[in-house]
């Protein structure tokens, strides 16, 4: 697939140290998750690699603060211009590396650019204050400057959005990057640091580490103990999340967590029930249901619940599964065979358990499996309690309101949860009680650069997008202003 690049100069192999594209002793394969085909040899970087990164990025530290913002803006801009002019190969490597449909992909390259945007416009915008003094001879002020070096560990669900959400706001705000991305979908985030480079980005300011499984685990130790790096911005699991604040901790250095969800989406009988197939649908089945904010449980009115099952499962059924590449395919394969283990697994203990399987239920191949809807689901079941991660929707029962506020929030996660009803009341009530980050009232879309995105609970620290993405990579500062 990779031979039909527009622009094959995007294929990159190498790290990114120092504005240098840099090899390593051994690689490591990039393979299809469609096809199980190799795609790539990839430079698997270690330890002493991220060290060289580090200190690229704190001697380019200087250079980039004492840009403007408005500077700095210019090259995010100009950065956000060549992702959109290169959309097409974008999302071709990003089909071929990840799996996703490539409408899906070119999907995200859009999303993923429009965090540069965003944040070249938030860069200009990261005001201070003036504070009322308690003393006629003190003046008091607030003053935000960039953290400092920040790491970014990012996952292969979105290989290039999860990389410019975090990248953007720390670049807007004057700190450099020392980025590890996820081993299965380098190749997308290498394209993306070339078109950097072609921005103008300066040498250090951004730097990429690829590495394999093992090598990423040695790299992550590195950023996290070292006291150069003052954050680190992770989005992955939980598990991993638990182990990079735990090594951070010994640095006090500022965490960002973006970790697992396990959402729950709530059809009341007063709802819309075509538009809340439609919202299930795009956040059950979206990237094969690989996204931390995916519906993982589905809560269903007494009243409803026969006419939604069947509805959902009518659309689940239509999809068409195959090739991320192919003409008309809507659902690509999943990333790896744990990956399709997991659903397996999930759907066994369903039926074990007592469910019925309505729609799916089917692995195709190694890595595909068919859009799955289980009915007459039970908490005593696994897809109860831990995220899928995969194209699954089962769906449950409820009485009332109170019932299913409380099953929701049953969870040690709190990233995103959906709800659907026409009741204005219960539409305050309900998005007031769910103990979660986000809420989609009435739509199964929620991200977009201008808000902020983030959970709570164990699901993570720290919002990324709007205003509040600037928090995490800016330090406030007090002047106190004596003798006066
Ligand atoms: P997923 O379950 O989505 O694969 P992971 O949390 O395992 O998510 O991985 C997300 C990212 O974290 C990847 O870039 C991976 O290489 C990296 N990673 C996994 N384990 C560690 C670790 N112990 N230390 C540092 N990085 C890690």
């Amino acid at each position: 697939p990779l031979a039909l690049l527009k622009d094959p100069s995007l294929l990159k192999t190498d790290a990114l140290i120092n504005g240098e594209w840099v090899g390593a002793n051994s690689r490591f394969e990039v393979t299809d998750p469609a096809t199980g085909q190799k795609l790539a040899d990839v430079a698997n970087h270690g330890p002493e690699s991220a060290h060289h990164a580090i200190v690229a990025a704190n001697k380019a530290w200087p250079i980039w603060r004492a840009k403007t913002a408005k500077e700095r803006a210019t090259i995010l801009m100009k950065w956000f211009q060549l992702m959109q002019a290169n959309a097409d190969d974008l999302a071709r490597l990003m089909t071929a590396e990840q799996g996703k449909p490539l409408a899906e992909a070119k999907g995200e390259v859009g999303y993923g650019a429009s965090f540069l945007e965003w944040f070249a416009e938030e860069g200009k915008r990261v005001y201070g204050e003036t504070i009322p003094t308690t003393d006629n001879n003190k003046r008091y002020l607030v003053i935000k400057q960039p953290i400092g070096v920040c790491a970014a560990i990012t996952p292969w669900n979105f290989p290039i959005a999860m990389i410019t959400r975090k990248v953007a706001p720390a670049l807007a705000a004057g700190c450099p990057v020392v980025i590890k991305p996820a081993e299965q979908t380098p190749l997308s985030a290498l394209a993306v640091a070339e078109l950097a480079q072609r921005a103008g980005m300066p040498a250090g300011v951004l730097n990429i580490l690829t590495a394999d499984g093992a090598n990423s685990i040695e790299i992550g130790k590195v950023l996290c103990s070292s006291d150069v790096v003052r954050h680190l911005s992770f989005t992955g699991s939980t598990e991993v999340g638990r182990i990079l604040a735990a090594q951070c901790a010994s640095t006090v250095k500022k965490v960002s967590l973006e970790l697992g969800g396990n959402a729950p989406f709530i059809v009341f009988d007063d709802a819309d029930l075509d538009s809340a197939v439609e919202g299930a649908m795009v956040s059950k089945y979206r990237n094969a249901g690989q996204t931390c904010v995916c519906a993982n449980r589905f809560y269903v009115q007494d009243a409803v619940y026969d006419t939604f099952v069947e509805k959902l499962a009518e659309k689940a059924r239509a999809m068409k599964t195959g090739s991320g590449f192919e003409a008309g395919v809507t659902q690509g394969p999943l990333i790896d065979d744990a990956a399709v283990a997991k659903v397996e697994r999930h759907v066994a203990d369903a039926l074990d358990k007592g469910a019925t399987l309505v729609a799916g239920g089917e692995r195709l191949g190694d890595r595909f499996y068919t859009p799955t809807v289980l009915a007459n689901v039970t908490g005593d079941m696994l897809c109860a309690k831990e995220e899928t991660f995969g194209p699954v929707a089962p769906i449950f029962r409820f009485k009332d309101e109170a019932e299913v506020v409380e099953l929701a929030n049953a969870t040690e996660f709190g990233l995103a949860s959906y709800f659907y009803s026409r009741d204005i009341g219960r539409i305050f009530r309900v998005g007031e009680a769910l103990e979660y980050g986000m809420v989609g009232i009435n739509t199964g879309l929620i991200s977009t650069a201008e808000v902020p995105f983030g959970g709570i609970k164990q699901s993570g620290l720290g919002r990324e997008g709007a205003h509040q993405g600037m928090e995490d990579y800016v330090e406030v500062k007090y002047l106190c202003l004596g003798d006066i």
